[in-house]
């Protein structure tokens, strides 16, 4: 196929070491929150959507477990991040 370039893509690596421990992360070093850190969960309420299992500590964009990974939505959960630290800081 004739073309005038190549883009690769062949995947990302999340810049979380520094959070192991602090926050729990999937086997690829992504971010869980909300359900599907419960197992990791240590409190009375429920977590926020975005929320780690380190209380009041949300985790947003690429480097969340089962984000979409797209620009729009990194910034929508960034958005959505602020209102969770608000009603966390309202508790
Ligand atoms: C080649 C490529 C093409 C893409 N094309 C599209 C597209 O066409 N449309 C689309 O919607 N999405 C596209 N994406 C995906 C999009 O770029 C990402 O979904 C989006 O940038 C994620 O935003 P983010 O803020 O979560 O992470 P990032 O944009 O990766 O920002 C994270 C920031 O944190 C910084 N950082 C990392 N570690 C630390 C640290 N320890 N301390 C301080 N800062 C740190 C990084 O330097 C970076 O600036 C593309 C991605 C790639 C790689």
């Amino acid at each position: 196929m004739p073309c005038d370039g190549l883009f690769v893509f062949i995947g990302a690596s999340p810049n979380t070491a520094f959070l192991r421990d602090t926050a729990a992360l999937d086997r690829k070093g992504f971010v869980l929150t909300g359900d599907a850190m419960r197992a990791y969960w240590d409190s009375d309420r429920m977590p926020y959507y975005l929320e780690t299992s380190c209380p009041g500590i949300f985790a947003a964009g690429d480097c969340r477990a089962g984000s979409v990974k797209r620009v729009a939505s990194s910034v929508g959960e960034g958005s959505m991040a602020i209102t969770f630290i608000h009603r966390y800081l309202a508790l």
